[in-house]
């Protein structure tokens, strides 16, 4: 069994990969670094989903019932499995991506690896509520909550860290006794199937993990969400899409958790440690090519640091290195389609217009001729925007940042907040107390001090505002995989 078949990434349904057949449509997976044409999926049709969602309705029965020790099992098997075929996940992942090798190593498939222990810990590890209740003349009642599985759901994500977001909610869903139908975004298609021939040899029984390809309206992505048969849908992609996924399933009333968009504040005091910040906001702004939720789009710079920060910024954002995806040396890749990088370069001809200084980047770099159709962008940072400007106000997905003064802690706090996405913040200080005082301050569901993307996956993660509904990670993810039934008992 194979996900790849000549070329071919399949859909996965009820444990086996579904040939194509004549009539059947597909679609092209390009490789964002070259523009080159790697594989042709299988788009999924309506009555396919629908098979893929009877095969996880009857696997529900059977794996809910299967013991937490065992499916537990399954999930630390999946976890080596993935490490023993480490590099296969690495190749698949920078073919969909363009990523560097090295980031696709150190984050994405090594996160894969994480989600699957961390959840399987968590669910072995869990409790249950229960309240002693007192009752006149002396007698009590015993409450407790038995938890359930939310049934069969529905998990659609995005391009930007596709294996890591995918698993960050299957393994859980998994764990937690769900069966799963899985759509990955169009561009990212081919872990989603690589991890199917993992979950099978860690002994996941048939029908328990679907994967369904294609878009969304009028594809796989609206025919899963539109569902009679899903009981409930986690989404992580762009607040548009979430704010349809919500009315598609609000008149069957369906539970739903949305990790969206983000437009995230860096706050950078006079007192901080102006390397550790340096190096924190390059990782920030720049990672991924600035395609990670949390990505860092604006920066406020105390004004007695503004001009250290700005250079020393632009120093490191000039030493990135843009290249093959293969160079063990490159830093920083593509972006992930020609389409995503005309919306960028929208942007960036937009700030022009405002009158926005591009103290770096601000174009197109040349490549030579082996990545010239690829969909490559400069890291670019600006100063001369405001908040009231659209590059400050709308979430951009790319490696480009806006640096912006401020002279008092209470202006940059409002400076930081005046948002309508609550994603994540990062604080940078020396001062303890600051620290503490002004990450809470921030209207997010994630704010780091001194630090960036650093995760605990025990801790809750998701975003308020138009960044979000709902959170996962921990206890978090037990909470929205699960339903409680409390029963009653007078003692
Ligand atoms: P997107 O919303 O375009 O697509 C996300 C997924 O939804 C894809 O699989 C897509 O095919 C599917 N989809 C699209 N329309 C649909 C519909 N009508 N019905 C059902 N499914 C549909 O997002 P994207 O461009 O793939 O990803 C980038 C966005 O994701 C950014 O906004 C980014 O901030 C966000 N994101 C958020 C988090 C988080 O944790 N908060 C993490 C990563 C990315």
């Amino acid at each position: 069994m194979t996900a790849q078949t000549s070329r071919w990434i399949r859909n996965f349904v009820d444990g086996r990969f579904i040939d194509p057949d004549d009539g059947g449509k597909s679609f092209e997976a390009t490789d964002p670094a070259t523009g080159r044409v790697h594989s042709l999926v299988h788009e999924a049709d309506a009555p396919l989903v629908d098979r893929a969602v009877a095969a996880a309705r009857k696997a529900l029965g059977p794996w809910s019932a299967t013991p937490v020790r065992e499916r537990t099992e399954v999930l630390r098997r999946a976890a080596a499995l993935i490490e023993a075929r480490f590099e296969e996940f690495v190749a698949a992942e920078v073919a969909d991506t363009g990523k560097p090798v090295t980031l696709a190593r150190d984050l994405d498939v090594a996160r894969a690896v994480s989600n699957f222990r961390t959840f399987a810990d968590v669910v072995a590890a869990a409790g249950q509520e229960s309240f002693l209740t007192d009752l006149p003349g002396g007698r009590q009642a015993l409450n407790y909550a038995v938890r359930k599985p939310l049934g069969v759901v529905a998990v659609i994500v995005p391009w930007n860290l596709p294996l890591l977001l995918l698993t960050w909610k299957v393994a859980p869903a998994l764990a937690c006794g769900n069966t799963v139908v899985v759509k990955p975004s169009e561009e990212t298609p081919g872990t989603a199937a690589l991890l199917a021939e993992v979950l099978a040899e860690a002994g996941l029984p048939a029908g328990a993990y679907n994967v369904v390809h294609g878009f969304g309206g009028g594809s796989a992505g609206e025919y899963v969400t539109t569902h009679p048969g899903i009981d409930g849908v986690t989404f992580t992609g762009s607040t548009a899409t979430g704010a349809r996924v919500m009315k598609t399933v609000a008149p069957r009333v369906r539970p739903v958790s949305f990790e969206l968009g983000g437009k995230n504040a860096a706050l950078v005091f006079a007192d901080a440690d102006i390397e550790e910040t340096l190096d924190g906001l390059t990782r920030s702004v720049f990672a991924n090519t600035g395609q990670v939720c949390l990505c860092t789009e604006r920066v406020y710079v105390h004004r007695s640091v503004f001009a250290d920060i700005a250079d020393g910024l632009v120093e490191r954002a000039r030493s990135l290195r843009l290249g093959s995806p293969l160079d063990p040396a490159t830093t920083t890749g593509p972006l992930i389609s020609q389409a995503h990088r005309e919306k960028v370069r929208g942007y960036l001809d937009l700030a022009g217009q405002l009158g926005a200084k591009a103290l770096t980047g601000g174009g197109t770099p040349g490549l030579g001729e082996e990545l010239d159709g690829g969909s490559w962008i400069e890291p670019t940072l600006w100063t001369g925007l405001t908040n009231a400007d659209r590059p400050v106000r709308e979430e951009i997905f790319g490696p480009v940042a806006a640096l912006i003064p401020f002279d008092t802690e209470e202006e940059a706090i409002g400076l930081a907040n005046d948002t309508e996405y609550g994603l994540a913040a990062s604080v940078w200080t020396r001062d303890l107390r600051r620290g503490h005082r002004v990450a809470q301050a921030m209207d997010v569901g994630m704010s780091w001090v001194n630090t960036w993307f650093l995760r605990d996956l025990r801790s809750p993660f998701g975003g308020v505002g138009l960044s979000g509904l709902g959170r996962e990670g921990g206890a978090s993810s037990l909470h929205f995989y699960t339903e409680p039934t409390n029963v009653c008992v007078q003692l």
